[in-house]
């Protein structure tokens, strides 16, 4: 269904070096990054430009938008969102999707990666030593730095002297710098999400064999391995065709840990 198409990559931070290997390699189509495409005009994370719409309609309307620049009917954009961990929110947590639209056939599928592992971060600093710190604490200067002062913000911040220059002036407020192409965590993780969406596009639909077989709905309540009652894991899960409706439930066949159980563990 791929094989020997051009897919048209929608990203000015070099997200190609994390997605197009994999998806050249498994599929057999050419990933194409369009030049002078901004992407900045969807959402900045230094904020300058708020992000249209939510995380996944950022990602389609990128999509979307590099179809309309270079024409085809392959289009893939990725999109990252930093935000605290709903469990624990001391933690920040990392969920990048990677987009597949193909409008030829009618399909869009989409991968995903939720992490902690991110260095996502921010601190004001009044001096050197201060700046030092932070910038230890968060992997630099392999992950680049933002540094926002009254008038002006410096993106990429990439070695001491910069960051000694930048800081000279008094207090600062430092950023991780969160652009694919200076936080290698973040590029690690949108090359998790472009897995998950090549595992998603493997899995086809076993009545009209289209791609993207994927669970799209959860029932919870998996019983307490002790007591039986219902807990908040997943039961039953449904994959469903977005082609041909076709669905297919899986009942799970675990038991739930106690620790997960409001009865005896309240
Ligand atoms: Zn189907
Ligand atoms: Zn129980």
């Amino acid at each position: 269904m791929f094989n020997d198409r051009v897919a048209v990559l929608a990203t000015m931070h070099r997200k190609e070096e994390a997605i197009a290997p994999i998806l050249e390699s498994e599929f057999g189509l050419k990933v194409q990054v369009p030049t002078d495409f901004n992407t900045d005009r969807f959402g900045t994370f230094t904020r300058e430009i708020a992000r249209s719409g939510d995380q996944l309609e950022a990602a389609r309307k990128k999509a979307f938008a590099a179809l309309e620049r270079v024409g085809g009917d392959l289009a893939i954009a990725s999109e990252g969102s930093f935000a605290p961990h709903p469990s624990f929110p001391m933690l920040p947590c990392n969920r990048e999707i990677v987009i597949l639209i193909d409008t030829l056939n009618d399909l869009e599928i989409v991968g995903e990666s939720i992490s902690t592992e991110t260095n996502f971060n921010h601190r004001t600093v009044s001096n050197y030593d201060e700046a030092y710190q932070f910038a230890m604490k968060i992997g630099f200067p392999e992950h680049k730095l933002v540094v926002i002062d009254q008038e002006k913000i410096l993106k990429g911040i990439g070695d001491f002297d910069q960051l000694k220059a930048a800081v000279s002036s008094g207090k600062v407020h430092l950023e991780t710098d969160m652009r694919a192409m200076n936080n290698p965590t973040r590029m690690k993780a949108i090359a998790k999400a472009t897995l998950d969406l090549i595992k998603k596009l493997k899995h086809c639909c076993p009545e009209c064999g289209t791609p993207g077989f994927t669970v799209a709905e959860v029932k919870r309540g998996l019983p307490c391995s002790w007591c039986g009652s219902p807990t908040d894991l997943i039961l039953v899960s449904v994959d469903r065709c977005s082609k041909c409706g076709f669905a297919q439930e899986k009942i799970s066949e675990q038991k739930a840990d106690p620790m997960y159980c409001p009865y005896c563990n309240p």
